[in-house]
């Protein structure tokens, strides 16, 4: 495994100083954010060309081949009851940067997934790290230049060059996804503000007011999503009338 270190540097993000590391290869940008926290370091960044190692929820295999962006952002937050929060916050903030540079109008598909046209472009894993010391990871992975994907997500991947037929400043892209999401750690989450993250959500979020099949470790269940609660668990009208909450598991828009 290479940890070839590439270059680090610093960005104003609205607070204090921010340290991008960048990297040519690693495991994975959440382990090499996991070791930082050790060192007792945090209000970082981690981006690596390559992962080798990376993990989605429930230890999925995440593809992170040259090309995408892969990033960790290491923050210690002052509540760390809400952190699906963070998952939202990115999520808006990788949406945002994709109209913004690319001029792509994907969509957020609850909880952590960014898409177009149901095709996954980006995901969001958020670990929280707990102990004397409270500490976040949001790791997001973006598909950008990518023009290939290996046969087993093939059909169900896309990146923002597929899909715009031209390449993308990768750079440009990791510093406005990056800045996006201080900008509402700071000003939102922070300050307890997470009815505006949700607000902001549910604006970018194709998942609400649509009939799903959702997967969930129980089994498959079919409703209709009526919204999202305070702690962003996905409200599922069944055929009953009842309101189900899923906190975790896989939509699919019927
Ligand atoms: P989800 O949130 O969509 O359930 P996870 O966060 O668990 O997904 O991510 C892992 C899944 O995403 C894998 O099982 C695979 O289907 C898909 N996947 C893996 N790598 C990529 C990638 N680079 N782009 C899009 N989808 C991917």
């Amino acid at each position: 495994m290479s940890r070839m270190k590439q270059n680090s540097e610093k960005f104003y993000n609205g607070m204090s100083k921010l340290k991008i590391h960048h990297f040519k290869s690693l495991s994975s940008t959440q382990d090499k954010a996991k070791e930082y926290t050790k060192k007792g370091l945090s209000n970082l960044v981690v981006v690596s060309e390559v992962q080798t190692k990376s993990r989605g929820r429930l230890n999925r295999k995440w593809v992170s081949s040259k090309g995408g962006l892969w990033i960790s952002i290491l923050v210690k937050p002052k509540n760390i009851e809400k952190l699906q929060y963070l998952t939202f916050a990115a999520a808006v903030s990788v949406q945002k940067s994709i109209r913004k540079i690319a001029k792509i109008d994907a969509k957020i598909k609850w909880p952590n997934d960014v898409h177009y046209k149901g095709k996954k472009i980006g995901g969001i894993l958020t670990e929280g790290i707990f102990g004397k010391e409270n500490h976040v990871i949001v790791g997001i992975g973006l598909n950008v230049n990518q023009t290939k994907f290996p046969s087993e997500i093939k059909n169900l991947a896309t990146s923002l060059k597929i899909i715009a037929k031209k390449s993308f400043d990768m750079k440009k892209l990791e510093k406005n996804i990056v800045k996006d999401f201080f900008n509402i750690f700071n000003s939102c989450y922070n300050n307890g503000k997470f009815d505006k993250i949700l607000a902001l959500w549910k604006d970018h979020c194709d998942t609400l007011d649509k009939d799903v099949e959702a997967t969930t470790r129980k089994g498959k269940i079919s409703g209709f999503v009526s919204g999202v609660d305070n702690d962003c668990n996905l409200l599922l009208k069944l055929k009953t009338g009842e309101i189900m909450k899923i906190a975790e598991g896989d939509i699919k828009v019927r």
